[in-house]
């Protein structure tokens, strides 16, 4: 539930202030309910005036060593719209000294005496971490390889809140790459504090890491896994698709294999409840076919510019703001 600003949700709020951002296990629905509240805010804020101050005087360092449009987009249009500016290192990270072999610690600690945040992702599990580590400044994890990318989490359990109005008793069921897909791995954990059924639709390679599925039967969640659409579509309150990670294959044969073997087409979603919402990180690579776009329940582009305003809840948050 999304709560009205309290004493109590602002406490929650507070605990984020000068604080890293590396992984969805930091959040409890308390402080969950906080980031929702102020994401609902900063939609307003948008809305009526397309910008504020808050954030004047501020900076923020985005680096990105594998490649992004909406993550990175997203933190940059979230600061710039709060007042704060922007030190970007995305695209063009080839042409910084990050190419003359210069480390991860080093980087890190030259961008904290320019900066008073750093977004960072990197293709190694378990690098925010070791960046936050050594900046004394808060570091927010936009992805760490096939590890966790929390803030698409947050964005997506917003999404879901404000397109179906609950997060309690939703059966959500997953698709496609689950095993290399850190959006999957994030939000799985996230929604382990709720009341969901869910359902893991997946290749036999590509199925959810046994770490989290111990941490879904251990929060005692109703799960299956299957390898088939068809056995979800007709009772899902979500689908959320996913890419096959190409870039996480050490073998490519494998990644040919498996490569199209989901594609939502409308036929498919016309089995599916009128009120289900389908959903996709972003990029899509053919399994969502086109010509679901103009289907109402196609959430992704909303999905998306939630991912703004969650940005621009979290990076007040930990300016202490
Ligand atoms: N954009 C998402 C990510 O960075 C999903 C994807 O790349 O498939 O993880």
């Amino acid at each position: 539930m999304i709560l009205a600003s309290t004493n109590e949700t602002v406490e929650a709020g507070n605990g984020f202030n000068h604080k890293d951002i590396i992984s969805v296990s930091q959040f409890n629905t308390k402080n969950l309910d906080y980031i929702f509240h102020r994401a609902c805010e900063m939609r307003d804020v948008v809305e009526q005036d397309g910008c504020s101050d808050l954030l004047k005087g501020k900076v923020l360092a985005c680096l990105f060593y594998e490649p992004s449009t909406r993550t990175s987009a997203s933190f940059i249009a979230a600061m710039d719209r709060l007042g704060g500016r922007v030190i970007p290192i995305t695209q063009g990270v080839q042409f910084s000294s990050v190419s003359k072999g210069e480390s991860l610690a080093d980087t890190i600690r030259t961008l904290e005496q320019y900066a008073d945040v750093i977004v960072l992702r990197h293709p190694e599990i378990g690098s925010a971490q070791l960046a936050a580590d050594y900046a004394d400044v808060p570091v927010i994890n936009a992805g760490d390889g096939a590890g966790e990318h929390p803030t698409q989490a947050l964005l997506d359990l917003f999404t879901i809140y404000e397109e179906l109005g609950t997060l309690e008793n939703l059966k959500i069921s997953m698709v496609g790459d689950l095993r290399n897909g850190r959006t999957v791995h994030s939000l799985t954990k996230l929604l382990t504090l709720y009341k969901v059924n869910l359902r893991f639709v997946s290749p036999e390679i590509l199925r959810m890491p046994l770490t989290i599925m111990n941490e879904v039967i251990d929060a005692g969640i109703n799960v299956r896994e299957t390898h088939d659409v068809a056995d979800v579509i007709k009772n899902a309150d979500v689908l959320y698709v996913t890419r096959v990670q190409k870039e996480r294959f050490t073998d490519l044969s494998q990644y040919e294999e498996v490569k199209g073997h989901y594609e939502i087409t409308p036929e498919i979603m016309s089995q599916a409840k009128e009120k289900m919402i389908i959903m996709h990180p972003l990029p899509r690579v053919g399994e969502i076919h086109d010509s679901v776009d103009s289907d109402p329940r196609a959430a992704y582009f909303r999905q998306v510019k939630n991912g703004m305003y969650i940005r621009m809840a979290l990076l007040a948050a930990v300016l202490g703001k």
